[in-house]
């Protein structure tokens, strides 16, 4: 129970701290009070989610299949950092994959313009971060550490669905 109560407390922390450096797609600062981060945005792969259905939804039910660094509804943090950079890598081997294939201009293009996207977010954070002093960006990277910890520890894998049709008698 002791280990409990700190993880909770560690969690809060970090989730203030966080909460103030929330951003938008563009940099733009867009801080949000605690119970808001946790509440009124959902997480998604790359950074916390406002657009309402997809909250209401839990997160499963995103109208531009995760582009979010082309989305309005984006707010992206610090702690999303390492996911962010992740999927560039990911858009970048799609993009090599989908040339090799001969794919339409428009997938190739598609690509190109997310990973900009992306590219851009990262940048900007980044920035916000190296302009923080250095105690605070310390303080940042600990807390970014602690809601890395925690979604990974929520995430539960799905159950597959079987549909079973009914044997004829
Ligand atoms: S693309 Fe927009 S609506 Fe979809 S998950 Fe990302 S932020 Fe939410």
């Amino acid at each position: 129970m002791g280990y409990y109560r700190v993880t909770l407390e560690r969690k809060r922390n970090a989730v203030k701290k966080l909460s103030a450096l929330v951003t938008d797609r563009h940099g733009t600062r867009k801080p949000c009070s605690p119970e808001a981060y946790e509440h009124r945005s959902v997480t998604v792969p790359f950074g916390g989610c406002t657009e309402p259905s997809n909250v209401k939804a839990g997160g499963h039910s995103c109208p531009l299949r995760f582009q979010c660094a082309g989305c309005g509804f984006y707010r992206p943090d610090p702690s999303y950092l390492p996911a962010i950079e992740d999927q560039i890598n990911s858009l970048r081997a799609d993009r090599e994959t989908a040339l090799a294939m001969g794919a339409a201009d428009y997938v190739i293009a598609n690509l190109t313009a997310e990973i900009a996207s992306f590219r851009s977010v990262a940048a900007n954070m980044r920035h916000e971060l190296a302009a923080l002093p250095e105690e605070e960006r310390a303080e940042v990277e600990e807390a970014a550490a602690v809601l890395r910890q925690v979604r990974s520890g929520s995430t539960r894998p799905l159950l597959p669905l079987s549909v079973l049709r009914k044997q004829a008698p």
